[in-house]
C-alpha cells in the first residue's frame, strides 16, 4: 500500500482511487492513505489503470461499486466529463475534472489543481494573487487550470508564453474571455519576452521541462531575464528542485516549487471526500520524503 503499514480493509472500508493510464509511478497513493491513518479514518485509497476506451465502464461502475470517490489524472481529465452527472462552475469553466465525488450514487465532478496552487503560493510564499501580473510559461491543460484561478483571484494580467504561439494565443484569448482579466501571448524564447516580463509578480513554469528523467535540460527561461523580485515557481516536483528554482535561487530570486500544489490539491480532494480538514502539513512531508530520497 505504498509504504503505509497496518492498513486494514474491511466490509466499512470506504474506498476512494484514482483513474489514470498509466497510474504506476503516483504518489498519491501513499499521500492519501497515510493522512487517512493520521486521522483513524476508515478509507482505503487504491489505484485504478484504466485504458481510455475503458473509462466510460469504469467511471459509470463507481456508484455501484459503491466508491466515495476518485482522483483524476492523464489521460482522463477531460474525457470523464462526458460521464458525470454535474461538475461544478470551476470544473466548468477550466473544462476538466481532477476529482470525483459519489453522492447518492451521483457523480459529482471538481478541479482542485487552481485552488491548491493558489493555497500553496499563499501558504508557502506569502503571496496573493489580487493585482499582480502573471507570467505563465507554456499553454496546455495545467496552464488553463492555473490560469483561471490566479484571474479568479484578481491578478492583473495574465501573459502566456508559449512554445506554439497559436496555442499561447487560444489560451489567453480563452483566459480574457472567461474571467476578464487582461492578457497577452508571447512566444517562449527569451529575446521576445524580455520585455514582456519586465514587470511581473509571478513567472510559473507549466511546461514539463526539467522533469525527471531529463532534469538537466536547460530551464525553459533564462532567469536573468525576469525582474529579481518576482516570484517564480515550478509546477513540475519531480525533482523539487529543478534546473529554473536552481538558477533563480542562485540568483537571490525567490522560488517555490510544485511539491505544495500537488500536497494542497491532494488535502482539497481529501476534503471533498471526507467533509473533513486534511492533514496538509502531513501529506507534503510525505512528499518531501519520497522526492527528496527517492533518488
Ligand atoms: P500538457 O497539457 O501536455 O501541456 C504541456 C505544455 O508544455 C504545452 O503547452 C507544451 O507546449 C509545453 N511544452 C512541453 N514540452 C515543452 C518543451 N520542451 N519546451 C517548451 N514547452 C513545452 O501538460 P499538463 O497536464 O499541463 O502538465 C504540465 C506539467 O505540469 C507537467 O510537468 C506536470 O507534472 C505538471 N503538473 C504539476 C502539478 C502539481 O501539482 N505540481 C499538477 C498538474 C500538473 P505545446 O503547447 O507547444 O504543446
Amino acid at each position: 500500500m505504498g509504504g503505509v503499514e497496518g492498513v486494514v480493509v474491511s466490509g466499512s472500508t470506504r474506498v476512494v482511487g484514482l483513474l489514470g493510464f498509466p497510474v504506476l509511478h503516483s504518489l498519491s497513493p501513499e499521500m492519501q492513505n497515510c493522512a487517512f491513518r493520521s486521522l483513524g479514518l476508515d478509507f482505503v485509497y487504491v489505484p485504478f489503470c484504466v485504458e481510455p476506451s475503458e473509462l466510460g465502464r469504469a467511471t459509470l461502475a463507481l456508484g455501484p461499486l459503491g466508491l466515495t470517490g476518485v482522483n483524476v489524472t492523464i489521460p482522463h481529465k477531460m474525457a470523464i466529463m462526458q460521464y458525470l452527472d454535474e461538475v461544478s462552475d470551476e470544473a466548468g469553466l477550466v473544462g476538466a475534472v481532477n476529482t470525483v465525488h459519489v453522492c447518492d450514487g451521483r457523480l459529482k465532478g471538481y478541479t482542485t489543481d487552481g485552488r491548491g496552487l493558489l493555497r500553496s503560493l499563499s501558504e508557502e510564499a506569502g503571496f496573493t494573487a489580487a493585482g499582480k501580473k502573471v507570467i505563465l510559461l507554456g499553454a496546455g491543460g495545467t496552464a488553463r487550470s492555473v490560469g483561471v484561478a490566479l484571474a479568479s483571484a484578481g491578478a492583473r494580467e495574465v501573459i502566456v508564453a508559449g512554445r506554439t504561439p497559436k496555442r499561447a494565443e487560444e489560451l489567453a484569448a480563452f483566459l480574457q474571455t472567461k474571467t476578464g482579466v487582461r492578457t497577452g501571448a508571447l512566444p517562449l524564447a527569451d529575446r521576445e519576452l524580455r520585455s514582456g516580463v519586465e514587470d511581473a509578480d509571478l513567472v510559473l513554469n507549466t511546461t514539463p521541462v526539467g522533469m525527471y528523467p531529463d532534469v538537466e535540460a536547460p530551464p525553459p527561461v533564462d532567469p536573468r531575464i525576469l525582474p529579481r523580485e518576482a516570484l517564480v515557481c515550478d509546477l513540475v516536483y519531480n525533482p523539487v528542485e529543478t534546473t529554473l528554482l536552481a538558477s533563480a535561487r542562485r540568483r537571490g530570486q525567490r522560488t517555490l516549487s510544485g511539491l505544495g500544489m500537488l500536497a494542497y490539491q491532494g488535502a482539497l480532494s481529501f476534503e471533498i471526500w471526507t467533509g473533513r480538514p486534511a492533514p496538509a502539513t502531513l501529506m507534503k512531508q510525505v512528499l518531501e520524503r519520497r522526492l527528496l530520497t527517492s533518488r
